[in-house]
């Protein structure tokens, strides 16, 4: 027997009474029902069916052959007269959702050609796929702005939401935007002058009932295009995060809503340029404080030094600078994660295998002839590669 479905003509029911007309474990069939099962992109409904006083919570709802289940923690018997009750704040929500869904989906049809091929209302945020002209896969920031003002301005209009079940002839005679998926039972849902589609699901009955609409992205998506979006309580949830959070980055810079980003640029480039004033002294200090260790043996300039201040970039670019002189041999460390970092390099005219030393040493690494890296544990490193020289 195939439900009556009571939001067909009633979305805003949200207390019914009904026949327990089939019974299978802990799922049940009415002969009427106005909870909404999860169909067309729009999430089920949830609430109780309260049988001899007890009420029993309604944890799913889906739709089989026309006949609405409800999936209960408790089973009900074949029969049973119950009362029906809807969670009507996740209802008008998803009504919310849904009917955002249609107007940003009108819109983007008459602004762009855009044409809707799937929808899913999320717990979070909503998505719409449409197949763009010309393959395009997302809006330019101005054709976004364009189509949330249109939405927008169409909801504050408050035009009606209609919706029947017109006869063969009727609706052949309408302009719905897109051809129904289903051949028989169509139902119509129209909004204003500007959007008539066949629809199942529920819709409030103004739009301005919709609240604001925002879309977050447009991005692609198996080669269409993916429009995620918030509509009404979720929109304005929303603003608020999003207004808390430029008010808190506002005081931190001292500036508004209107110069935050420009004063944040300028933090940044300032940042950068001192960050770049840093390392470039830290270099010379670097190679200063190496060349200050040089001594000479047989012929050869040798510098031997720990670098406590340095990291590694700074030892390595004062490393290559050096070996680029001749007779130059390099044995230096520098601080990392609590031990030292090794770098045993030499210039092109002296034969040492700098990577062989290093290994002698006891420590970790390795590298080629004339330039070698490592690791240790141990502070006397830097004398026992000179005594192995
Ligand atoms: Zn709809």
């Amino acid at each position: 027997m195939k439900t009556l479905r009571l939001y067909y003509d009633n979305a805003y029911l949200t207390e019914f009474s009904g026949i327990v007309v089939h019974a299978e474990g802990n799922r049940v069939a009415l002969n009427q029902s106005a909870f909404y099962p999860t169909s067309g992109g729009q999430p089920n409904d949830l609430g109780t069916l309260t049988f001899e006083d007890t009420a029993i919570n309604v944890t799913d709802v889906t739709v089989e052959d026309d006949i609405v289940w409800h999936h209960l923690d408790r089973p009900i018997p074949e029969g049973a007269q119950v009362l029906g009750q809807i969670q009507w704040d996740r209802r008008f929500d998803h009504m919310q959702q849904h009917a955002g869904d249609h107007m940003i989906a009108g819109a983007v049809w008459q602004l762009f050609g855009g044409v809707t091929i799937g929808l899913h209302t999320g717990q979070e945020e909503s998505t719409i796929d449409i197949t763009m002209p010309e393959g395009k896969t997302h809006l330019t920031d101005e054709e976004t702005a364009q189509v949330e003002k249109l939405v927008n301005e169409r909801i504050q209009h408050n035009d009606p939401i209609r919706c029947w079940f017109p006869d063969d002839k009727e609706l052949s005679s309408l302009p719905i935007r897109k051809k129904p998926t289903v051949n028989e039972h169509i139902r119509i849902v129209a909004m204003g002058d500007y959007e008539m589609v066949a629809c199942g699901g529920t819709h409030p009955s103004t739009t301005g009932q919709i609240g604001p609409v925002k879309i977050l992205s447009t991005a692609p998506s198996r080669g269409n295009m993916r429009l995620t979006f918030l509509a009404g309580m979720r929109a304005a949830e929303h603003y608020q995060a999003c207004h808390r959070c430029v008010r808190e980055i506002g005081t931190l810079l001292s500036a508004d809503v209107h110069t935050a980003p420009a004063t944040l640029e300028k933090l940044i480039q300032a940042n950068a340029a001192q960050v770049k004033d840093v390392q470039s002294r830290l270099s010379e200090a670097t190679l200063h404080m190496i060349r200050m260790s040089k001594h000479i043996r047989d012929g050869k300039f040798i510098y031997a030094c720990h670098l406590p201040f340095a990291d590694a970039a700074a030892m390595q670019q004062a490393a290559k600078e050096l070996i680029a002189e001749e007779n130059t041999l390099l044995l230096l460390s520098c601080r990392r994660d609590g031990g030292r970092m090794l770098l045993f390099a030499r210039s092109r005219d002296v034969d040492v295998d700098m990577a062989a030393l290093l290994r002698k040493t006891g420590a970790r690494g390795g590298g080629k002839p004339d330039f070698a890296q490592g690791s240790t544990t141990e502070e006397t490193v830097l004398d026992a590669a000179l005594s192995l020289l």
